[in-house]
């Protein structure tokens, strides 16, 4: 695990571009791009390369292209697609008009294989795929040249039109760089360029039969965008001399620099595409934006706001090691955020009845009590005081503990903005022996929480007023995974196994105070001693609100920090 709160200016990326522009490598400002495939929602590992190629654009002047690598039909969607636009979005940034589509570069990028053919450094492989697997030798054998390897270039370019055309079935041929199948870097042993896959795409349709693979793609559309730095996680490190390769040989005017960086890894969660896939198809979770998804629309339905991720984004800074991040840093910047900027309110979870027997019947007191201790620009409300309340169950205990403070028969506590309250008597029922209700008096003389005599309380608690109240469902949210690593398991158990059985519970009896009845959807909220709470986007209306757990009140993280 590592503590990553290195000051921005230190990260390797950020010192390259600032040595590109003191050196004026380009004439041109920086261009970055942010490169999904539409085959999933983004998650937390995406925001990482979403805040770092927007965010290096905003710092240095330049611009970032929203590019959309399309060219696997199969598994592409246009919910993804709307889906991915939405997530960037709420993230903050702006590509303007720059929306960009690999597959709008299909014609480009059939003239560049064309290209390739016509000088020597390509040719059609008519090997089935086991067959190329075979061929291509391993880590420690060299592979063997291809049967086909030495086509003609007029039997290539036959062919490849063939190819074009739909004369071929899939897997019939492909087509194939001629680089060098004796190379100690795999990749580069004649990699496939294209393939013959006859799917309709989400935005070509039938056009094309053939598709570019990944790897002639993506270099090739960073340089028709005139992208400056091609940014990209370290899997790629092993395909950048074919970036290159294919730049070169071909002489493109625009020739970006690929930089690879460490991808975001989680405590307790996975970020990997196939894996969350996994979850939403087997019903593991409720969809995509189920709460409990390291997903950015998990994060966001959660309650987690824009400015926290991104806070977190950069505190991570950007490494060229792999390493695991705890979740625990990404909810203490949550709460960073949130602890300033939510309003802060009293609801009670697990309600427990309280009479005060010395308050008149049929009246009420209005308490007026500020939104936020530190931010009088917040404002106030008035909470109606009246007989009788409730408090929150665990706030009491017939027999407490040498620790516990709060409420118990005989103890004085001060109700949060309003009056001291004695336990004098617990109602229970006469067969479970479960408490109904407890009766309690309070001293008029406290009003505000403070005693003139200088009396002190050792706990405060929050309350509601029952006729006053709205009774609410509040959702509770836990790590999706009991484990930190869910993948780790020495003898290989599947990470389904780690679910959290836990990690979500919903409260429908809750009490909160009347003030929320005027609550919207997606508004953030201190429920006063038990953490933040966000008005569900999709399940909350206006008068009826159903609160998400959005984080707790207690900071692991400066726990471990301590440490
Ligand atoms: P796939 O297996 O589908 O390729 P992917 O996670 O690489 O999955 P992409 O849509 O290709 O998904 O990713 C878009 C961009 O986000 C890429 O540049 C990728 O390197 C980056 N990215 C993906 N996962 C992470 C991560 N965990 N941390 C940082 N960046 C990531
Ligand atoms: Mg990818």
């Amino acid at each position: 695990m590592t503590s990553p709160e290195q000051p921005a200016s230190s990260h390797f990326i950020r010192n390259i571009i600032i040595d590109d522009i003191q050196t004026c490598k380009y004439d041109r400002p920086l261009m970055t791009r942010f490169p999904p495939e539409p085959n999933g929602y983004l998650h937390m590992g995406h925001a990482k390369s979403i805040c770092l190629n927007f965010g290096l654009a905003a710092e240095f002047g330049g611009v970032c292209n929203l590019r959309f690598d399309d060219t696997n039909p199969g598994k592409e969607d246009i919910e993804y697609v709307t889906s991915i636009q939405e997530d960037v979005r709420w993230l903050g940034f702006d590509w303007k008009d720059r929306l960009y589509y690999a597959s709008d570069y299909f014609e480009r990028l059939y003239a560049f294989a064309v290209c390739l053919i016509r000088m020597g450094k390509a040719y059609v492989c008519s090997l089935n795929a086991e067959q190329i697997r075979e061929y291509r030798g391993t880590l420690t054998q060299p592979g063997k040249d291809s049967p086909y390897r030495n086509r003609s270039i007029e039997e290539n370019l036959d062919l490849f039109t063939r190819m074009r055309a739909g004369e071929f079935p899939d897997g019939a041929h492909v087509l194939r760089a001629k680089i060098d199948m004796t190379s100690p870097n795999m990749v580069m042993r004649d990699p496939t360029i294209y393939r013959i896959r006859h799917a309709s795409h989400h935005r070509t349709g039938n056009t094309w039969c053939i598709y570019p693979m990944y790897d002639f793609t993506h270099c090739l559309s960073d340089s028709i965008e005139g992208i400056t730095h091609s940014i990209c996680t370290l899997e790629f490190e092993n395909n950048r001399p074919l970036y290159d390769w294919v730049l070169d040989t071909l002489a493109v005017p625009c020739h970006p620099r690929q930089i690879e960086f460490a991808r975001l890894n989680l405590t307790y969660t996975v970020l990997s595409k196939r894996k969350l896939i996994e979850l939403v198809d087997k019903k593991y979770v409720s969809g995509w934006d189920d709460p409990r998804m390291p997903t950015i629309s998990g994060i966001r339905r959660r309650g987690y706001p824009p400015e926290a991720v991104r806070n977190f984004c950069e505190r991570i800074g950007v490494a060229k090691k792999d390493s695991t991040v705890d979740m625990a840093l990404l909810e203490h910047c949550v709460r960073e955020y949130l602890n300033e900027h939510a309003p802060r309110v009293m609801g009670v979870l697990h309600p427990i009845r309280v009479i005060i027997d010395n308050f008149p019947e049929n009246h009420e007191e209005m308490l007026e009590a500020p939104y936020h201790p530190d931010n009088p620009d917040m404002g106030s409300r008035k909470l109606p005081f009246s007989r009788v309340l409730y408090i929150e169950s665990d706030d009491f205990m017939e027999e407490p503990p040498k620790k516990f403070y709060r409420l118990a028969p005989g103890r004085e506590v001060r109700l949060r903005y309003a009056y001291f309250i004695r336990c004098e008597s617990v109602v229970k029922d006469p067969t479970t022996g479960n408490i109904l209700e407890l009766h309690c008096t309070y001293d008029p003389e406290t009003r505000g929480g403070g005693a003139p005599d200088g009396r002190k309380v050792k706990a405060t608690l929050h309350w509601v007023s029952e006729a006053h109240a709205i009774t609410a469902t509040i959702r509770l949210y836990d790590h999706l995974f009991t484990r930190p690593d869910p993948d780790g398991d020495k003898n290989g158990a599947d990470f389904k196994s780690f679910i959290n059985p836990a990690s979500f519970e919903m409260l429908t009896d809750c009490r909160i105070e009347p003030s929320l009845s005027q609550a919207t959807p997606s508004s953030h909220y201190q429920f006063e001693r038990l953490g933040y709470f966000f008005t569900d986007p999709v399940d909350s209306a206006t008068g009826s609100p159903i609160f998400n757990r959005t984080v707790t009140l207690k900071d692991e993280w400066m726990k471990i920090r301590k440490q």
